[in-house]
This record gives structure tokens, sequence and C-alpha cells, in this order.
């Protein structure tokens, strides 16, 4: 039977562009269909929301062939420090005693689309933009996926239809597909912070019983903030005038980084944790946000999705005459990593996010703990990295 395309990509966010960056390696015919024109996107000021890279993603990115790019536009971590406001407890990584070059890399969102989008460009993949999915129907061979394209609709079949299309997913929404969902009832306040101190390469996460802090070093001698709160608070914090503003930050956040500043404004988020058991059915797959969607806090939403599209694409190139047995070979090969980050991000937030004295000792001695032992230290370094799984490899056809 002839199909229009093996792979269909629904969504050319991060996620999907790195899919279709992967397959374009293969033989495979790949067509990736995003709703979004790319200048709209990096318009968008959400694109300014920095990225903590783990050493995991860089080299994910490198067999890519766009770690170069980037990395000109990324800040390397050297240590990650974390901390509980009021306690003793706190803990230093240092790449150093991991014996890699950084622990990993901070970079725009909209600065990694952009490398994601010029390198698709230059490839072979077909991008059908703005177009959007409209509905699909699964067949024994092959998925006939409707599509919205300038105004019209249009009917293409493909072997394996993939849902890269984010938190709304459509494709999710089409299949039957069960979703899981929690709300934190939390919101995260983002933007960029001036600071006193001239240390660029050192990342911190500070524990506040309101919700935790993320400063991720930045360009410029810049900081990113991502500051985590209930929601009804979050709302009165960004209604409060600059100085107040930067007062409370400084005494939740402390002394680590001197004397704070605003640069530009910040933004909120809503946070949830939302993630489908089985993602993957006849035919169909979701990956990245449309499979999972995580706090922000501890930096593993892209890094995940990123492992999920490199697993994805070396199941394809493996095999890609046989959509059952690749769809059973990443099955098996993202649950433990996907649950194993879900249940770490969602662990963190419920002991780091209270003020419960019993937690509070809980998550001293472990902060304590982390830092006596080399071997937990490791470990935990090793997850933060992304290197908790066996990474993909990725091949390229002469
Ligand atoms: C404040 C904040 C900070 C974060 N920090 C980090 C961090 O430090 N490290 C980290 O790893 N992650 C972080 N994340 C998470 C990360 O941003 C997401 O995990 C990542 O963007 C998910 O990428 P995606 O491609 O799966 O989805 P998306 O980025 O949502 O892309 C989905 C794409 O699909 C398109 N689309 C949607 N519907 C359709 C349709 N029907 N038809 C066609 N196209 C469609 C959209 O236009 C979009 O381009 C953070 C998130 C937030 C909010």
């Amino acid at each position: 039977m002839s199909h229009d395309y093996d792979v269909i990509i629904i969504g050319g966010g991060m996620v999907g562009g790195c899919l279709g960056l992967a397959l374009s390696q293969s033989s495979l015919r790949v067509a990736i269909v995003e709703a979004r024109e790319f200048s709209e996107k990096q318009s968008d000021s959400t694109g300014k929301r920095a990225i903590a890279l783990s050493w995991g993603s860089r080299c994910i990115l490198e067999q890519l062939d766009i770690w170069h790019p980037v990395n000109d536009a990324a800040m390397a971590i050297k240590h990650i420090h974390v901390s509980d406001k009021g306690h003793f407890g706190k803990t230093r990584l240092s790449a150093q005693s991991q014996n890699v070059d950084a622990l990993g890399y901070v970079v725009e969102a909209a600065k990694i689309e952009a490398v994601v989008a010029g390198s698709l460009k230059q490839s072979t993949i077909d991008s059908l933009c703005p177009a959007s999915l409209v509905d699909y129907v699964v067949h024994d061979e092959s998925a006939d996926v409707t599509i919205s394209l300038n105004g019209e609709e249009k009917t293409l079949s493909c072997k394996l239809l993939v849902g890269a299309d984010g938190g709304l997913s459509k494709v999710r929404e089409c299949g039957d597909f069960e979703l899981k969902e929690y709300s934190y009832e939390q919101h995260a306040i983002a933007g960029l912070i001036k600071v006193e101190s001239d240390e660029h390469d050192i990342a911190y996460e500070r524990f506040t019983s309101e919700g935790p802090i993320a400063m991720l070093p930045h360009f410029d001698g810049l900081y990113s903030l991502v500051w985590t709160m209930p929601s009804e608070l979050a709302q009165e914090v960004m209604q409060l005038p600059e100085d107040e503003f930067i007062g409370r930050l400084q005494s939740r956040f402390g002394q680590w980084l001197g004397e704070l500043s605003l640069s530009g404004k910040c933004q909120t988020f809503p946070l949830n944790l939302s993630h489908v058991p089985n993602n993957t059915a006849e035919r169909v797959v979701l990956i990245g946000n449309a499979a999972h969607q995580l706090h922000p806090v501890a930096g593993q939403g892209f890094n995940l999705g990123l492992r999920d599209a490199a697993i994805l694409a070396d199941a394809l190139m493996s095999d890609e005459n046989n959509i059952v047995t690749v769809l059973e070979t990443y099955a098996n090969r993202r649950q433990l990593d996907q649950a194993l980050i879900m249940g770490f991000t969602d662990n963190v937030i419920k002991l780091f996010s209270t003020d419960s004295a019993l937690f509070s000792v809980v998550r001293n001695s472990g902060l304590l703990m982390l830092d006596k032992i080399p071997l937990m230290k490791n470990q935990f370094a090793r997850q933060t990295m992304g290197l908790g799984s066996r990474l993909a490899r990725l091949k390229k056809v002469d």
C-alpha cells in the first residue's frame, strides 16, 4: 500500500522539530504540520523563557548536528547549588566532580526553535505551515490525517502519526488516550534579573515554604528567574511595585547573588502535572508535552521530550517497515525514564513546597546526606544531567 508519507508529525515546536531533524538523517518521507508561522512564534514573549539543557540533551543535539549553533547562544552551568530557606541543608554539584565540561546549559527557547527551524529548512522534510490538524482516522495499514492548510482541508495518509503538538494536543484529543491531570494550584513567575555578583556559571535552586525559586545563568550578566508560588499569591506579587517585588524576591532568595534588580517585565505560567500513561496506540504516538507536562522548576520538560524524540527516531530507523514493533520498542524504552522524571519532579515539589516541620527535617537531612554521600550525589547528578537512561543512537544514512 502506498502512503503520502511514512511519518507525519503534528507540531513543529522544539520536540517535533528535533524529531524531524533526527528523521531527516534517514530515508523516511516525513512531513511536519505546524499551526503557527515561525515569525509569529519568534515574536512571542514566551519564547524568552530560559531552557536548562542537560548534558544528555547536548549529546542528542550533537547527533542532530545543531549543537554548535545552540552552544553559541548558551551559558554553561558548572555548578548547581540547592538550598532551603531558613535551614542548614544545602548541596553543590559540580561539573568537575562529574568529569564533564558542564552540568548543563541555559538557552532561550526561541533560540533553540530558530536553530531547529533553520536546519529543517535545509533538510528533505516537508514543512506544512501554517496548517493544523483537524482529525484523523486509523486503518490497519495507515492513518488518514486531515489538516487545514491555507483555509482548505486536505487528507494525507501515513504509516505513523506523531503528536508533538504540546500540552493542549489535538492528536491526543482526537484519539483514545487517557490523560491524567493534577493541578499544583501554583503559578510560576518568570523573567530576567540583574545580579550584583559576577559569578555566571552557577544555577541556583532555592526551596521556600511558598514554593521553589530557580535562578539560571543567562547572557549579559543576567539571571533567568522561575519563581513558583500559590496562584493567588502570584497574582498579588505581579501587582507589586518594582521595589517591593524585588524586596520580596531578595528576602526569599537571599544574598547568594548579591543585590537583585529587574530587567524587563515578568510573566506568569500556570503549573500542572499531566501525563498520558499509555502514549502509544495503533499507528499513533504522543511525545513531548503532548504526552507529559511537568513543573518547570526541575527544568526537565524539554530534556525529557527530546529523549522521546531521539528514542522514537532510533526505533524508526532500526525497523521502519514494522510500525507495531517500533511502537513496542518505543514504549518499552521510554516508560522508565518518563516515570522516574515525573515522580522525581512531583516528589521534589511536594517535599519542598510545604512548611510542615516533619517535611522540613526530611528535606534538610536529604540535602545534607546528598552533600555528604558521593554515591547519592553522583546518582542525583546523572539523573539531572539526563544520563539516567541509555541514550539513543541516531545514525546517518549516506
Ligand atoms: C516557565 C517555563 C520554564 C521551563 N523551563 C524548562 C527548562 O529549564 N528545561 C526544560 O527541559 N524544559 C523547560 N520547560 C518546559 C519546556 O518549555 C517544554 O517541555 C517544551 O517546550 C515542550 O516542547 P513541545 O515541542 O513538546 O511542545 P510545544 O513547545 O508546546 O510545541 C507544540 C507545537 O505544536 C504546535 N501545535 C499545537 N497544536 C497544533 C495543531 N492542532 N496542529 C498543528 N500544530 C499544532 C504549536 O504551535 C507548537 O509549535 C519550561 C516551561 C516553562 C513554562
